[in-house]
């Protein structure tokens, strides 16, 4: 008997490749293996960690992570707007990664049903899951599970996964001040691209209220240059004490990025 005629069932992982989603996507395949889509939405403005932790997770898996890629990446997006995106205006979450997996839902739902598995905890009970335009089912699996934050670190210790200290956006908004010291260092040329960005728009990534140390990046970048160091904060897989706490809270953390 061919197809025709036949509805698909489409399983569609979503993957930010932050700790959440990396361990819901790899504890699914355990309990209830199948063959999913796994998914994940790049602003091309990931450090390099996060692409290689994408590469690793495709190898763990033993399956591909279709990207999806908006029309522009979020540099591309703030020359064409010649604005930064920040919390009041925070288009970039919208354009880069929530129409991008709407778009390809909608488009798997033409041709069967759609279940979307996302990686929300039991111990995030505030936080909820997209609204869509067409008829998808949302499922839970850590909810399901009962897993809490401890349970994540404990399953990807396990497992042997290290996450990227960061999975947002290099130059993120959200990002704290031992972040931008860390990109800094570690990444001077990101750093100078996006201190070009403030002196060609004419906007901050940062804001005022975050801390005490100067605003544009430019002012924050000769403070680093006379040796100042902001607080650093380790990986929290090498500090059990950082694991129990959520540091990204919804506020001062992009969330559907930490998905
Ligand atoms: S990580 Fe930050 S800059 Fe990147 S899309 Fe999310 S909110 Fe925007």
């Amino acid at each position: 008997m061919g197809m025709e005629g036949q509805s698909r069932e489409h399983h569609i992982v979503a993957l930010s490749g932050g700790k959440d989603s990396t361990a819901m996507s790899l504890r699914l395949q355990e309990v209830e293996p199948r063959d999913y889509l796994y998914v994940c939405t790049p602003t091309g403005d990931e450090l390099p960690d996060m692409v290689e932790h994408w590469k690793r997770l495709e190898r763990v898996l033993g399956a591909n992570i279709i990207q999806l890629r908006a029309k522009h990446d979020l540099n591309g997006w703030i020359e064409f707007w010649n604005a930064l995106p920040n919390g009041r205006m925070r288009w970039c979450t919208r354009v880069l990664k929530i129409e991008p997996f709407q778009a390809f839902v909608k488009r798997k739902s033409l041709d069967g049903t759609v279940t979307v598995y996302v990686g929300l905890r039991g111990d995030e009970p505030k936080r909820r899951g997209s609204v869509y335009s067409v008829d998808v089912k949302q499922r839970f699996p850590m909810r399901e599970w009962g897993w809490n934050v401890g349970d994540v670190w404990k399953y990807l210790s396990k497992k042997n996964i290290r996450i990227p200290k960061r999975t947002d956006c290099a130059r993120c908004f959200f990002q704290r001040l031992g972040e931008w010291w860390e990109t800094w260092n570690n990444h001077p040329a990101i750093y100078a691209s996006a201190e070009k960005q403030e002196a060609d728009t004419g906007f901050t990534f940062r804001r005022k209220d975050r801390d005490s140390q100067p605003t544009g990046l430019k002012e924050l970048r000769e403070k680093f240059e006379s040796g100042y160091i902001p607080k650093i904060l380790p990986h929290p897989q090498d500090d059990p004490g950082l694991q129990q706490q959520e540091l990204f809270d919804e506020e001062t953390r992009c969330r559907v990025c930490e998905l």
